[in-house]
């Protein structure tokens, strides 16, 4: 590396719009006011760091100041568009909000911002972090925001756009910087290793832009340190190597151990990160990132995918992911990152297994759809009766009159557990066909006749007796219910 380097991230800034990737929207309209000379008075450029607001506020500054502009495409050679790259033009002041926050430098500022420009059309203000500003400074900075001298245009960035006064954000034109696309870092990157005759694969082309999360220039360093580490031809395992990554393959293995609950292995898989020195909060993010591939696939096949081994549904990764996220900051910021990550990988292991209310009724539900199905009888509730004095499946087996029924319920409360038993079984009911015709042989009195939906609580009771023996077995069996009452149903409070 001979003297007077210079990285990645500054020889490749952008030169023209048209370089600027993954911030489309913005030049558009940056171009479109440039062109049709409707140059606003204040910019507030908001997003995460590295997108991209440093250089196009640089850029449009000398589109509007460049000898042949205003223009969309600065020429990048006259002296003003030199002095500008330089970072030395007397008319584009560069201002760093963290360090220039208080309320006498404001002052200045709206004091020198009064006189005309050096050499071009404007004077403008480049105020970087400008979230840091003291109340005071950005109260002075109002006054001259609402009546600016015509040659002065403020351009103000920030990461933290909420922190800036309301008053001030209202009076500039707003453009969101968004993360830039993985797949857009990976090409930026690709053009620059090909013109800098360096070889990358393209996993690890992947893997940079993955750990830039959206910013270009963290990008950039990455494979100007990449450069300084490998010489000109990068690998995946390099890069891997370099920033303690897990493989993709072991982060791939590890989630279908969580999501198959196999617990040697998922143990195993955190010996084998740690003893490697990975970084099992990034570890973390990966599954996370896995995980919500594998949701997004279930959602789109009709809620459930076997992308992790065994068939999930949509919940279950939901559950999943949830785990996962709770987790991130104890693995992040704990005292052990290890055995935080261990207790993140297994709840994830026990919310896959849990199991939702609503799902559990409608796993039931469909249980009981197998039930056999009458022929053409209208939809019809049924209430159900079950004689508690005698809870061994064996009694049911014989019919059972309804003075019987009458005298049993007399004798004996339900417990809790048949209560419960109950509202489930009440809940099958409704969506449930009458349950009668495919069992008239076992039932003697039942008929083919259609069922009609009984009004009084003697036509119920007959109702109920004549569901077949083989009926309440399975329910008995499927639900651990028990026949015990006659109970007409209040069809208003169904769901
Ligand atoms: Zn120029």
């Amino acid at each position: 590396m001979e003297a007077g380097y210079q990285v990645i991230a500054r020889r490749w800034r952008p030169k023209q719009f048209d370089e600027l990737v993954g911030q489309d929207y913005i030049v558009r309209t940056l171009k479109n006011a440039i062109s049709g000379k409707r140059i606003a008075h204040a910019y507030m450029l908001v997003g995460p760091r590295g997108t991209g607001k440093t250089s196009t506020a640089r850029l449009f500054a000398k589109a509007l100041n460049c000898e042949q502009g205003p223009t969309v495409t600065p020429c990048n050679q006259c002296p003003s568009c030199e002095e500008i790259t330089a970072g030395n033009s007397l008319d584009v002041i560069e201002i760093d909000g963290a360090s220039n926050n208080s309320v006498e430098q404001v002052r200045e500022l709206r004091e020198d911002c009064q006189y005309a420009p050096t050499r071009g059309r404007y004077k403008i203000y480049i105020i970087d972090e400008v979230h840091m500003l003291s109340n005071a400074a950005f109260n002075a900075l109002l006054k001259t925001l609402e009546e600016p001298p015509s040659h002065v245009i403020f351009i103000f960035a920030t990461t933290e756009a909420r922190k800036v006064l309301a008053t001030i954000v209202s009076r500039c034109q707003r453009f969101a910087f968004r993360p830039i696309a993985d797949s857009v870092i990976a090409e930026k990157l690709s053009s620059i290793a090909q013109t800098e005759n360096i070889s990358v694969e393209d996993e690890a082309l992947q893997t940079i832009a993955r750990l830039a999360n959206g910013g270009m220039r963290d990008a950039q360093s990455i494979l100007d340190q990449m450069i300084s580490f490998c010489g000109d031809a990068i690998k995946e395992q390099d890069v891997l190597d370099v920033y303690g990554l897990a493989p993709p393959k072991v982060v791939e293995s590890l989630l279908k151990a969580v999501a198959a609950a196999d617990y040697n292995k998922i143990i195993d898989h955190v010996e084998e990160l740690d003893r490697e020195g990975r970084d099992l909060y990034r570890a973390l993010l990966d599954l996370q990132d896995l995980t919500r591939q594998a949701l997004l696939e279930a959602v789109r096949q009709n809620g459930s995918t076997s992308s992790l081994g065994r068939p999930l549904r949509a919940e279950e990764l939901m559950r999943m992911l949830e785990a996962l996220r709770d987790k991130e900051h104890s693995v992040k910021m704990g005292l052990s990152e290890k055995v935080n990550f261990e207790v993140a990988l297994l709840s994830a292991v026990e919310a896959s297994r849990a199991r939702a209310i609503d799902s559990l009724i409608r796993e039931i539900s469909g249980l009981a759809k197998e039930l056999p199905e009458p022929e053409g009888s209208p939809k019809k509730k049924v209430a159900q009766a079950e004689p508690s004095a005698n809870p061994e499946p064996s009694s049911y087996n014989q019919p059972q009159s309804k003075e019987e029924e009458e005298k049993e319920k007399d004798t004996e409360q339900p417990t809790e557990q048949e209560i419960v038993n109950e509202s489930i079984a009440e809940e099958l009911m409704v969506e449930e066909p009458p349950l009668s015709s495919s069992a008239a042989a076992s039932a003697p009195s039942t008929s083919n006749e259609e069922l009609v939906l009984p009004e009084t609580q003697p036509e119920l009771e007959s109702l109920v007796a004549k569901i077949p023996q083989s009926t309440k077995k399975f329910i008995e069996e499927q639900l651990r219910g028990h026949f015990r009452e006659v109970q007409k149903i209040d069809t208003a409070k169904l769901i």
